[in-house]
C-alpha cells in the first residue's frame, strides 16, 4: 500500500510503497477514506512525542473495514467506521468502566503505531474502540469526530 513516510523529524514526508498491514488478534484493518490533519500531528512531526522512525502519522480517520482479526465479534468486512484516537486495550478496569481514553495500555494510530496517512490502518481492540458511522454521515465528517469531538466531550464531562 502507499503511505506518507516520516523518515526524520521536521522534514518533508514522502509517499512510498510499504508492506500491507495485517489484522492482529482482536483488531481490524480499515481502508482509509478520510483523514484529518491536526496540531497533534505537528507535535509528533517536530519531536514532542516519542514516535519510532520511520513513522506514518495520522490519527483522525474514517473508512471501511477490509480485514477482521481473530476474536473480533462486533465487526465485519464492509462496515463504515471511525475510532477515537486513543484506543484502549479493551480489558483493563479503565476500559471496562467506559474510560478507555485513560487506559494505561493504550495505542494511538499516528503515535504509538503507524497511522492513517496511508491507504490502510490497523485498529486494535476493535470491539472496544471502533465506532460505526451512520449511513447519512460522511467519511469526512466522521474523521473529525474521534479526536476533536471526543477530546472536547471528555473535557466538558
Ligand atoms: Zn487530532
Ligand atoms: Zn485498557
Amino acid at each position: 500500500m502507499r503511505a506518507m513516510i516520516m523518515d526524520a523529524l521536521a522534514e518533508p514526508l514522502e509517499v512510498r510503497e510499504v508492506a500491507e498491514p495485517a489484522a492482529p488478534a482482536g483488531g481490524v484493518v480499515v481502508e482509509v477514506h478520510a483523514t484529518g490533519l491536526c496540531k497533534s500531528d505537528w507535535h509528533a512531526w517536530v519531536g514532542h512525542d516519542d514516535v519510532a522512525l520511520p513513522h506514518v502519522p495520522g490519527h483522525e480517520l474514517a473508512g471501511v473495514i477490509v480485514e477482521v482479526g481473530d476474536g473480533v465479534e462486533r465487526w465485519s468486512v464492509g462496515d463504515r467506521v471511525t475510532v477515537p484516537f486513543v484506543m484502549g486495550c479493551g480489558a483493563c478496569e479503565w476500559c471496562r468502566s467506559g474510560n478507555a481514553q485513560v487506559c494505561p495500555d493504550q495505542q494511538q494510530p499516528g503515535f504509538t503505531q503507524w497511522g492513517s496517512f496511508a491507504e490502510r490502518v490497523v485498529l486494535r481492540a476493535a470491539d472496544t474502540n471502533v465506532v460505526r458511522i451512520p449511513d447519512d454521515v460522511s467519511f469526512e465528517a466522521a474523521a473529525a469526530l474521534g479526536c476533536r469531538f471526543a477530546t472536547a466531550y471528555r473535557a466538558l464531562t
